[in-house]
């Protein structure tokens, strides 16, 4: 686009990509962070990955769409940021913030004179969104969680950016595109900004494949192209089941964790999901299924705590 793209420090002038780091103000955070800037005017969507540092097939499509994505096919602008939790990503101590603890994913918008965690949600919100139209946001199951591909998108928005984030979300090639009314996440922010937005969900269990990252590039690649950013060809998207309503079961014991299904797996309503047993083998609590429905992710540790996500299970019919 005719006009200069800037972001912190990092500018791109049309038909130029530029790669380089940012700094969040008052912390020592960096992130790596790409401007591809294109030839004619339009839209420009912001690409982030690695919010939570350890879920890899995003973090990968991001990195190689910054050097695959070329200015010369883009009407508008695309800005990629694939290490998002940067110091995340490279302590590899789980999915935190290391400098104060927090999931940045319920950080935002932020807090400017907050914690790390909360100054680089700050930063996203007045640096990226700001100057940005549209979100992508690559997350996978974390380091105890297995998923089947899924895209949440949000209604908080108002019925526009709703239903162009649906639209967005049709063009990606997942089993289940899933209503959410958040507010507290990177993409749930961006649409309280103003930006239509989606977070795609796939891979987990702390492990990544050249499979899978391709599966995210592709599916980045038709939602540029369904907004008329990137002039590309992709493959059809296969249809996927929307989801609008999703119970979230608990544990409401501390033991170990038997699932009775894979993330995929339909379920009848009244058919058991799991059941937690003590160390002796004696069942402390059982999960039932209040409907007919699908499981869409899990936890697949065997170790499980009190209070915490057991199942995401979703309505069907
Ligand atoms: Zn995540």
């Amino acid at each position: 686009m005719e006009k200069i793209l800037k972001i912190g420090t990092l500018a791109a002038a049309a038909g130029e990509k530029v790669h380089g780091f940012y700094q969040v103000e008052g912390t020592d955070l960096t992130m790596p962070v790409t401007l591809i800037n294109g030839r004619g005017e339009g839209k420009v969507l912001l690409l982030t990955a690695g919010v939570h540092p350890d879920e890899y097939p995003g973090i990968a499509a991001a990195i190689q769409l910054s050097n695959e994505l070329q200015p010369a096919d883009i009407c508008g602008g695309v800005v990629i940021v694939p290490m998002t939790n940067y110091s995340g990503f490279l302590a590899k101590k789980g999915s935190h913030v290391p400098a104060d603890g927090k999931n940045l994913n319920r950080l935002f918008p932020g807090d400017p004179n907050g914690t790390e965690g909360d100054r680089l949600a700050d930063a996203i919100t007045k640096d990226f969104h700001s100057v940005c139209d549209y979100n992508i946001d690559l997350h996978s199951g974390g380091i105890d969680e297995e998923m089947k591909p899924l895209i949440f998108f949000s209604l908080m928005g108002g019925k526009e950016i709703e239903e162009t984030s649906r639209q967005m979300a049709l063009s990606c090639s997942v089993s289940y595109i899933v209503r959410s009314t958040a507010t507290n996440g990177e993409y749930s922010s961006a649409v309280l900004h103003g930006l239509p937005s989606l977070l795609l969900e796939r891979g987990g269990n702390g492990f990544w494949s050249q499979e899978e990252t391709d599966a995210d590039k592709r599916d980045v690649r038709a939602v540029l192209k369904h907004l008329g950013i990137l002039a590309c060809e992709v493959e059809p998207a296969k249809i996927p089941v929307e989801i609008a309503v999703t119970k979230y079961y608990e544990s409401d014991a501390t033991g170990c964790w038997y699932p009775c299904f894979r993330p995929g797996e339909r379920v009848q309503k009244g058919e058991l999901l799991g059941e937690i047993r003590d160390h002796r083998d004696q069942v402390l609590s059982r999960y039932y299924a209040e409907y007919d429905g699908v499981v869409l992710y899990q936890t697949s540790s065997l170790s499980i705590l009190k209070n915490k996500a057991l199942v995401a299970f979703g309505k069907l019919g």
